[in-house]
């Protein structure tokens, strides 16, 4: 019988060999996805930079400290929770994710939240807000991330049953410092999300 670590496994084993789009040609390692294989959150970010494309794991750079901070602040390390990213090769340049490249990853990521089963899922910045609340039947709801974050959105229980929270991308902060009083009062928020649904 398949558990979520056998269903991570074959998306990790699909993700090393997948040639859709043209970012495998340039990428050095793809960065699937890596922690607790049976969080209740579940965190998805944009793309790999170039520190994470360099040794295959998520948020290991700049945005990723914040991240680390972030979940401190709530009183979580990373192995309490599953990250991973809206695309899983690194776009050259650190690039925006284009449409078709997101619509050629989607099911990777779709696989990873079919794994995972998680209680919330936490969208960093517009690309992860747009695509999970896109195919989770959600886009009337859709605004930009400064209308949206830290909200938490309910999905159609005939599609899923799974919240969702939109918040700033950490990298964000890097250009906007004031915006880390956002991120620790949305993360306050995620604590008391899961709190209610623990
Ligand atoms: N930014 C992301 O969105 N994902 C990473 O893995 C690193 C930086």
């Amino acid at each position: 019988m398949n558990n979520s670590t056998d269903l991570l496994k074959s998306v990790r084993d699909d993700v090393v060999q997948c040639t859709q789009c043209d970012l495998h040609k340039t990428r050095t390692n793809p960065v699937v996805g890596e922690g607790n294989h049976n969080a209740d959150i579940m965190i998805v970010g944009e793309a790999s930079g170039e520190e994470e494309d360099k040794n295959g794991h998520p948020f290991v750079g700049a945005a990723g400290r914040i991240l680390d901070k972030m979940l401190a602040y709530i009183q979580l390390e990373r192995k309490d929770v599953y990250i991973c990213n809206t695309i899983k090769c690194r776009p050259p340049g650190n690039a925006d994710p284009t449409d078709e490249q997101k619509t050629q990853c989607l099911s990777y990521l779709t696989r990873q939240i079919e794994a995972i089963n998680p209680k919330i899922i936490v969208c960093l910045g517009n690309h992860a807000t747009g695509t999970v609340m896109g195919f989770l039947g959600l886009e009337n709801k859709l605004e930009s991330i400064s209308k949206i974050h830290g909200k938490l959105f309910s999905t159609d229980p005939d599609i899923m049953t799974v919240k969702i929270m939109p918040i700033y991308h950490p990298a964000a902060m890097l250009h906007n410092p004031p915006l880390g009083e956002e991120l620790r009062k949305d993360f306050k928020k995620l604590k008391a999300a899961i709190g209610k649904n623990t």
